[in-house]
């Protein structure tokens, strides 16, 4: 998406560790009528994908995702970090390895937000090593639903999410494909 490209190279910052900040328009301040855009065009490309849920994780999935579930016309859930204490219900978890963060989090939702007839997209922020993707489908699965799709606002294509899920046969649309980062700048696919 030339308008994603052209705000990355605008206001993203390449840090050390390949890492791209973003955090004027998605990861801390967020620009809605950006997400908006967005949300359309995930809602454009999975439009065949049978989609009856929108699956991602807090933070910072939550912005695109619940724009491409309105757009969809469907419910978003969202994996949660911590097990809030308001929980007692059945959980799905999954162990997901953050790469910015280099720590791992046990992600959760509650059972009920998932159904067996569920046809899942799974939507998320970044892919990368895509640690946090297969999180997700690993919820969406143990609750016996299909994935059928992963959307990604920005992916660096140079790490190893998108060989992964594109080997394992998963539709994989990225409205920002990163080839690399050279000398501070952002080189796209
Ligand atoms: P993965 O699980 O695919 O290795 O990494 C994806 C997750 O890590 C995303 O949910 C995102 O929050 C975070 N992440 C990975 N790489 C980047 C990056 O370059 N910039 C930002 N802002 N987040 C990233």
């Amino acid at each position: 998406m030339e308008l994603l490209e052209e705000r990355i190279k605008k206001d993203g910052v390449v840090l050390p560790g390949d890492v791209l900040k973003v955090n004027s328009f998605l990861n801390h301040q967020i620009d809605p009528q950006l997400m908006m855009t967005l949300g359309q065009e995930f809602a454009r490309l999975f439009k065949d994908a049978g989609v009856t849920r929108v699956l991602t994780a807090e933070a910072s999935g939550i912005a695109p995702g619940i724009m491409a579930a309105y757009c969809l016309g469907v419910p978003m859930v969202f994996a949660r970090k911590k097990k809030p204490s308001t929980v007692t219900d059945a959980v799905y978890t999954a162990e997901v390895f953050s790469y910015t963060k280099q720590v791992t989090n046990t992600i959760s939702v509650e059972a009920k937000f998932l159904d067996t007839n569920d046809r899942i997209l799974v939507i998320d922020d970044f892919l990368a090593n895509g640690e946090a993707a297969k999180g997700l489908i690993s919820l969406a699965e143990q609750a016996g639903a299909e994935v059928v799709g992963v959307g990604v606002v920005v992916e660096k294509a140079f790490q190893g999410g998108h060989d992964w899920l594109v080997n394992h046969g998963y539709h994989l649309e990225a409205l920002a494909s990163i080839q690399e980062f050279a000398d501070g700048q952002v080189i796209f696919n």
